[in-house]
């Protein structure tokens, strides 16, 4: 969105990854989603008097992967610390964070934008447990702990996010990320990729920055894009008015379309940060953080520049074949059956996305097996059958489960690239249409392509073009030399 020129905005993106470890960050109750209510629970999430948490070994390897990946610093040592506060939610009244060494600090992340690459500085990336959940209806609210201890990496980013565009991507790639780390599904309509915003707005040049707001509450990348414009526009209108914007934290209402104040006044809190006095520094050593960095996937830019070396690919059918894991794990698995690689993009970007998207499903629940799609492009270019009949036998080879060549003999639908009996049909063809035989001969070129179509007609479609070009050519031009001989 074009505001008022002049001013820009400043945002700062705080974001919540739910890591998908199969036990909780301090005990080994269930990390399950959609569970009954309060069912895994143990007296150590539930905060009961003496127990004693244990670190979750899996949440420090996975925060220091999403570091690495993130360009973080890693510290050697990191430090675990109560956040004290009261929530209905919160059984314990404080929540097992991280304050003044965070795990992995001062790591930026790169996304385009319409002005070309931009780094987005990530402040820092800390580890800390999850909250209940309140569930409010007309006259009571629940609450349901299952949630509490869930572990969760923080990500703060470096205020350097000019728009609601760059702050989507940003989120995007940070999702893209972890999950190609394998650490967090992603999924934020269940809640697993949490955005909240920091908002404020100056005017351009200014080297200083305006008061910010902050909105919680969106739970998808449309949201966190309607939800920035919302506020950018709102604070723009105060600041022409005079008026002064306030620090607060807002909810964004995704049916209203609007963003309103919490009631409660979060900002004046004082968590009372101090070292958790239960658990231990956290050291990750040289050797420790060199094992994990080992073990680092190939990571989505990585990927993608690969994709265009190795399968010589354009930049945008990379971009695209990478930007989910499984996608590009589809791709990969398509041409380990066929070497046409452009074709083999092409059939994943086309033909395969539009399935996905009429059937809202994802790649990892589509039902053809990628080796069977390898198959059905060699078929094309071997000349067994043609790029059309490919096409309309697709959705049956999805449905049927049968191998591409396979139902090719069941519906004939063999493409003929017999020579002989090519030149037996362009030959009747002719016969047939002796009027438009001798407009050639006399010269009328254009009409080529009125015997093509009657011969593609004549079989189906069936008959291998190329070569019904070529003899069909050859057979025209014999008859034409044979005429003028005369
Ligand atoms: P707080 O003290 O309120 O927690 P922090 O300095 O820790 O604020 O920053 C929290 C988030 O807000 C970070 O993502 C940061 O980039 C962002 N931020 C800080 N100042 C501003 C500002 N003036 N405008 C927009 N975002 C900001
Ligand atoms: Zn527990
Ligand atoms: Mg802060």
């Amino acid at each position: 969105m074009d505001f008022n020129s002049k001013y820009e905005a400043v945002i700062g993106l705080e974001v919540h990854a739910q890591l998908n470890t199969k036990s909780k960050i301090f005990c080994s109750c269930s990390t399950q989603f959609g569970n009954e209510p309060n069912k895994n629970v143990c007296p150590v999430c539930l905060g009961h008097p003496g127990v004693l948490p244990v670190l979750n070994k899996q949440v420090v390897v996975s925060a220091v992967l999403l570091g690495l990946a993130c360009n973080c610093d890693i510290s050697g040592k990191s430090v675990i610390a109560r956040k004290n506060y009261f929530y209905p939610d919160l059984p314990k009244g404080y929540q097992i964070s991280q304050y003044e060494e965070p795990i992995c600090l001062n790591g930026h992340l790169e996304i385009s934008t319409a002005n070309g690459l931009r780094k987005i500085g990530i402040t820092r990336i800390h580890i800390e447990e999850d909250a209940g959940k309140s569930i409010h209806d007309a006259d009571s609210t629940l609450v349901d702990v299952n949630r509490c201890g869930v572990p969760l990496l923080e990500i703060v980013s470096e205020p350097d996010i000019r728009t609601a565009e760059e702050a989507a991507n940003y989120l995007m790639k940070l999702r893209q990320i972890v999950q190609y780390l394998d650490i967090c599904d992603g999924n934020m309509e269940e809640g697993s990729l949490r955005c909240d915003a920091n908002i404020s707005v100056r005017e351009k040049g200014s080297q200083t920055f305006g008061t910010k707001t902050e909105i919680k509450n969106m739970n998808s990348f449309r949201n966190v894009e309607r939800a920035i414009n919302f506020e950018i526009e709102r604070q723009i209108d105060m600041v022409e008015n005079g008026e002064q914007v306030i620090q607060q934290t807002l909810l964004w209402d995704a049916d209203l379309n609007e963003a309103h104040p919490m009631r409660s006044k979060e900002d004046a809190h004082d968590y009372r940060y101090f070292p958790e006095p239960d658990l231990f520094t956290i050291i990750v050593n040289e050797i420790w953080k060199n094992e994990i960095y080992r073990d680092l996937p190939e990571l989505p830019d990585k990927r993608k520049k690969r994709f265009v070396k190795d399968f010589n690919l354009p930049e945008y059918d990379s971009e695209i074949l990478t930007l989910s894991k499984p996608l590009a794990d589809y791709y990969e698995s398509v041409i380990r059956e066929t070497n046409d690689y452009k074709s083999a993009s092409n059939w994943v970007m086309v033909d395969v996305m539009k399935i996905l998207n009429e059937e809202k499903i994802n790649i990892t629940d589509f039902n053809l097996h990628p080796e069977r799609l390898g198959k059905l492009i060699n078929l094309i270019n071997d000349g067994t059958i043609s790029n059309k009949i490919a096409r309309e036998l697709f959705p049956e080879l999805i449905k049927s489960g049968k191998e591409p060549d396979v139902i090719i003999k069941e519906k004939n639908l063999g493409q003929i690239s017999d020579i002989n009996v090519i030149s037996r049909i362009v030959q009747s063809t002719l016969e047939k249409n002796a009027t438009e035989t001798n407009e050639y001969i006399n010269g009328t070129e254009k009409i080529f392509s009125f015997f093509i179509g009657k011969i593609m007609k004549e079989t189906s479609g069936k008959a291998n073009p190329k070569m019904v070009n070529e003899i069909l050519r050859q057979q025209l031009e014999a008859l034409k030399a044979e005429h003028n001989k005369k």
